[in-house]
């Protein structure tokens, strides 16, 4: 048998799909000494492009079970991954804290009974008081607003984040094929994807990161995987107000459900709508907006200066993302519809798992 230093240094993965997930995988899985491919026809047109990266780990309100789990995994993963990433882009950095925010005061209770249970320092009811409720409640004219201040979450800028995984990839000699896969096989013990312009690519392993269309690519008899398409709008708002000075607000919030990014004194970014959809509306700034019974005139005299969606794949029956070996050789990491940045570093270090156990 040969030795797993052998096996690594020999085998060939692909990775189909070039999103966040698609390109962590490709990191993790270079560093380990595999030959990589990375097949995808339009890596700029993805949800992970859209993303606003906001990083909710430490305040997600489920300490237990398989969804706290792998955010556990990816709060320990990242401080160690932009450490790597800071030798391709010493910029790159998850900027802290974040803020939630509520009106509703049963979902606040919530909150402070969370906090009460977890005992976590880096997790604090935000006081009346504080700076940040004095400002959010000055600038959006509200009164009632109450939350919660998470010292250890933040964001990454997920285009940036992108960009520096394409300078390591590019920089680590990582092939990169603008095709798209229309089938794959098995044959001989090795995996043939085939592209639209029929060529065909073996390799030992396929890792399938191509959200929604990874079910065109397995036997839906034999594996039985729904996925749903589910739509998220954000923009970028003008505010030509000079009542408000936005940068008196905190960097990354979210009120109500809408996450909320102060750019400039004049330019915020508010996102995203989750709605069963492939198609984006025209009503994005009301669905947008709307997020407290009453909107400042700042607000609603915003003008849209950018605007931009993405298409996220749900799982339909099963819990959110899917992570499964299928067969030998072959992984499918799909459905992350929410926070599939915060995840990419647990879904990686699971394949390499994964991937580790088959060929030992
Ligand atoms: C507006 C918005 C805001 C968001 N904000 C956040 C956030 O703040 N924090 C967070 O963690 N997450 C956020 N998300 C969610 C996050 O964007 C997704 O969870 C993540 O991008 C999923 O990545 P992915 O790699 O699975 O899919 P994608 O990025 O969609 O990549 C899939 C890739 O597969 C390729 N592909 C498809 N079919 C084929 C084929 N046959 N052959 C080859 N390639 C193929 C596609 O071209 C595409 O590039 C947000 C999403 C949206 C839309």
């Amino acid at each position: 048998m040969k030795s797993l230093k052998e096996n690594f240094q020999k085998a060939h993965i692909v990775i189909i799909g070039s999103g966040i997930i698609g390109k962590f995988n490709a990191l993790e899985l270079s560093e380990l000494g595999f030959k990589v491919t990375i097949i995808d026809p339009t890596q700029l047109q993805n949800s992970s492009n859209a993303a606003l990266g906001l990083l909710m780990g430490n305040m997600y309100q489920k300490r237990r079970g398989r969804g706290w789990d792998l955010r556990k995994q990816s709060i320990q993963l990242w401080p160690q991954w932009i450490t790597f990433l800071q030798k391709f882009n010493c910029k790159l950095n998850i900027e802290k804290p974040l803020i939630h925010l509520t009106t509703n005061e049963e979902k606040f209770k919530k909150l402070e009974k969370f906090i009460n249970e977890n005992n976590d320092l880096n997790l604090q009811i935000l006081d009346r008081d504080s700076i940040f409720i004095n400002n959010i409640n000055k600038a959006f004219q509200t009164k009632n607003i109450k939350g919660m201040i998470s010292f250890k979450d933040g964001r990454i800028n997920a285009l940036s984040l992108l960009k520096t995984l394409d300078k390591y990839l590019k920089h680590k000699k990582v092939n990169f094929l603008k095709e798209e896969i229309i089938k794959i096989r098995k044959s001989n013990n090795q995996w043939i994807s085939k592209t639209r312009n029929n060529e065909n690519i073996r390799s030992d392993m396929v890792i399938l990161c191509n959200s929604l269309k990874a079910v065109d690519l397995i036997d839906s008899l034999s594996h039985n995987i729904k996925l749903k398409p589910v739509l998220g709008q954000a923009m970028e708002i003008n505010i030509n107000d000079e009542e408000v000075d936005l940068l008196s607000l905190p960097k990354q919030f979210n009120i109500n459900g809408k996450n909320i990014i102060t750019k400039s004194k004049n330019k915020l970014i508010i996102g995203s709508t989750d709605e069963y959809s492939t198609k984006p509306e025209e009503n994005t700034f009301e669905k947008l907006t709307n997020f407290l019974d009453k909107k400042p005139n700042w607000l609603i005299k915003g003008k849209i200066s950018k605007k931009w969606f993405g298409i996220r794949s749900r799982p339909d029956g099963e819990p959110s993302p899917i992570m499964k070996n299928l067969e030998d050789g072959l992984i499918i990491c799909t459905g992350f519809y929410k926070n599939g940045i915060l995840l990419a570093p647990a879904c990686s270090k699971w394949v390499a798992n994964e991937i580790k156990n088959y060929l030992s």
